[in-house]
């Protein structure tokens, strides 16, 4: 019997989905830069999720989306002189080498929010006819904002477990906005000059972020999930946004039978984030330990608790996974050396039942490695307890294949680039090209940015 934590009811719940396969939506990125390792982790416990409901015998159906039209984007577009598209390509491109070497599994279908705008509008129209959104100038545009009326929805706040009087209070108008109310949130905004925009009943614009995630939702996996994921701080507005426009429009309640969220990763007493400057890039991290070092590390923390960063536990996590690589690809016999391989079967299972406590399903593993190893240096043969150790450290997202040259040989990568910085400050063109262009030819691609020089291997 799986068990999750339900934000919705606060509650730890059995796990029933509706139909023969579960449906999943978890919010995707917004491509306007290098994706941090606080993204990882919420990529990395979903794809645990469905890693460890197929394993069960549950088939999956994954729709993430790419927020590929926000503020965001347009700013950092104009800026380097780019079009939101290039910007936007390059940064799903980065996304995607990102998750490959993460060892995520695609979702079915990766949906991009400026290709279903039609969908965005259809819903939107629907909810201005239900009462439950309006129409109003912008002074920032000189086509219309339509918002989400918050007190059409007598449960508004169920998920963020808010009351309306306490929106309210909390909530502010920014200057420009005519809302009824402060806690009303924009569906769609009037164009701005120069922005990309969209035709609409309303003018020239652009939706919101919290509608596309309804409509991408309802448009690949219907009007009612089994689970939507994402990070705890998409609890509110995001989340609870997207149950109060799904609902309205459909009319079926709930849109999402499991809400559940991954804390995020701390760097020192503070939130990673963009924002705050204080982060670790993805490709940083596979550089130093791997992917599967990166995903251990990610699985020693319960996906609801705060994720600590240190150089230390990175470190720590890439000689666990060296521990289990050794020990499920050293040669041996057939055979499974006596030991139980049903009790580590059971225990794994159990873990992973419980709210998936990715730490308790480690430590299985890691006493399976111990007894693999004891056994073989017995003279017994272990190759089908090596093959189960595969098994459900795969149900981890861990490969445990052999050959992390490339990680062996970071530091002195590192130090080729520190070089070739070096020779480029001093105008030494020819031998600096001579650098990025032999590591090429090692399959490793140098990329200069504003922050400096990153690599990664093909
Ligand atoms: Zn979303």
């Amino acid at each position: 019997m799986i068990r999750f934590t339900n934000t919705l009811s606060r509650q730890v719940e059995e796990f029933k989905p509706e139909g023969d396969t579960v449906t999943m939506y978890v919010c995707g990125v917004t491509p306007y830069d290098a994706s941090h390792i606080g993204h990882a982790m919420s990529y990395v416990v979903f794809d645990n999720v469905k890693r460890y409901l197929m394993w069960k015998g549950f088939a999956v159906k994954h729709v993430q989306n790419f927020t590929d039209i926000d503020d965001r984007i347009i700013e950092r577009a104009n800026r380097l002189k780019m079009t939101t598209d290039e910007l936007v390509e390059k940064y799903i491109n980065m996304y995607c080498d990102d998750m490959r070497d993460l060892n995520i599994i695609p979702p079915d279908v990766y949906p991009y929010a400026t290709r279903e705008v039609p969908e965005m509008i259809e819903i939107i129209s629907g909810l201005i006819e239900k009462g439950y959104a309006y129409e109003a100038p912008s002074h920032l545009s000189e086509w219309s904002d339509v918002y989400y009326r918050v007190s059409a929805k007598k449960d508004y706040g169920k998920l963020s477990h808010r009351t309306q009087d306490s929106l309210m209070a909390g909530a502010r108008v920014e200057s420009g906005e005519e809302k009824e109310t402060p806690a009303d949130f924009a569906l769609w905004k009037g164009a701005k000059k120069d922005e990309p925009s969209w035709d609409s009943p309303w003018g020239k614009g652009r939706p919101g972020w919290h509608i596309e995630c309804s409509a991408m939702s309802l448009k690949y996996l219907g009007e009612r999930i089994d689970i939507h994921g994402g990070g705890e701080d998409l609890i509110f507005p995001h989340h609870e946004n997207e149950i109060a426009q799904t609902e309205a429009y459909s009319g079926a309640v709930p849109f999402v039978r499991y809400w559940l969220h991954n804390a995020w990763v701390k760097m020192g007493d503070e939130k990673m984030s963009k924002s705050l400057g204080n982060f670790i890039t993805i490709r940083d991290g596979l550089n130093k330990v791997g992917g599967d070092g990166l995903r251990l590390w990610v699985m020693t923390s319960h996906y609801r608790k705060p994720l600590s960063f240190s150089e230390a536990t990175l470190e720590a996590a890439k000689n666990g996974a060296d521990r289990l690589r050794t020990a499920a690809r050293t040669p041996s016999e057939p055979g499974d050396g006596g030991i139980d391989l049903n009790t580590f079967r059971e225990r794994f299972a159990a873990a992973m039942d419980d709210d998936l406590n990715t730490p308790q399903a480690l430590a299985v593993l890691f006493d399976l490695a111990k007894e693999i190893n004891r056994c073989r240096d017995e003279g017994k043969g272990v190759a089908g307890a090596q093959a189960f150790l595969l098994e459900i450290a795969g149900v981890l997202g861990l490969k445990l294949e052999e050959g992390g040259a490339a990680i062996e040989a970071a530091p002195f990568v590192d130090l080729l680039v520190q070089i070739r910085t070096e020779l480029r400050a001093a105008k030494q063109f020819a031998l600096s090209d001579r650098i990025r262009d032999g590591l090429a030819g090692l399959s490793i691609t140098l990329e200069d940015g504003p922050q400096g020089t990153t690599w990664k291997q093909d």
